[in-house]
């Protein structure tokens, strides 16, 4: 389960930089518990090019995310892991101004979490609110649903040739239905936890 940040889990407020402009989405805790408690893992991947235009250091990026598990975590949910891309081609910050393959649409992040969770891509979801969430998905052979959040109302009214959502849902709660009960219906389990993780207190 990859999950964009911006416009899907929290509002998209363009450059996030403070803690203090994270702001989630109402149905956000809930989705995340639900899709944890069914076995899955949950990553976000984002882009967070902020870092290599000089506007958040990582370590501002990683407080950010602490923030946001503290919050989910006193709801009884949880992200398993952050990947994110700090890079921009035209980025001011000399360490992070490249092409990288970790950009999304560009599959980095999810071929490193893939690596470190011993997942299946093919047995993935990517959720998002861009296009470049679902050729994200594309990329890797996952399916790609388009939330309605964010810019993904937009997003939708811009179709791009060649490139189809495997479902289209108003928000991540949407979104986690349709998977959830798609997982219901797999008589093949596999890609499913047996093992509920134990919340951190
Ligand atoms: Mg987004
Ligand atoms: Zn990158």
């Amino acid at each position: 389960m990859f999950l964009d940040r911006d416009g899907t889990l929290i509002h998209d407020v363009g450059y996030l930089r403070r803690v203090a402009d994270v702001s989630f989405f109402p149905w956000t805790v809930d989705a995340i518990r639900a899709l944890g408690r069914a076995g899955l893992r949950v990553i976000v991947v984002t882009n967070q090019s902020a870092v290599a235009r000089g506007l958040l250091s990582e370590a501002g990026l990683d407080e950010i995310h602490r923030h946001m598990s503290s919050i989910l975590e006193a709801g009884g949910a949880r992200i398993d892991a952050y990947y994110y891309c700090p890079h921009h081609p035209d980025g001011s910050v000399e360490p992070y101004r490249r092409l990288c393959d970790c950009r999304k649409p560009g599959r980095g992040m999810i071929d490193r979490a893939v690596q470190a969770f011993g997942l299946d891509p093919a047995g993935s979801f990517v959720v998002g609110d861009k296009w470049l969430d679902i050729a994200l998905a594309r990329a890797v052979g996952a399916r790609g649903i388009l939330v309605r959040s964010g810019y993904g109302r937009s997003e939708e009214a811009e179709p791009r040739p060649g490139l189809v959502a495997d479902q289209v849902a108003d928000n991540l709660a949407g979104a986690a239905s349709w998977i959830l009960q798609r997982l219901d219906r797999q008589s093949t389990i596999e890609h499913r936890r047996p093992v509920v993780h134990p919340q951190s207190s």
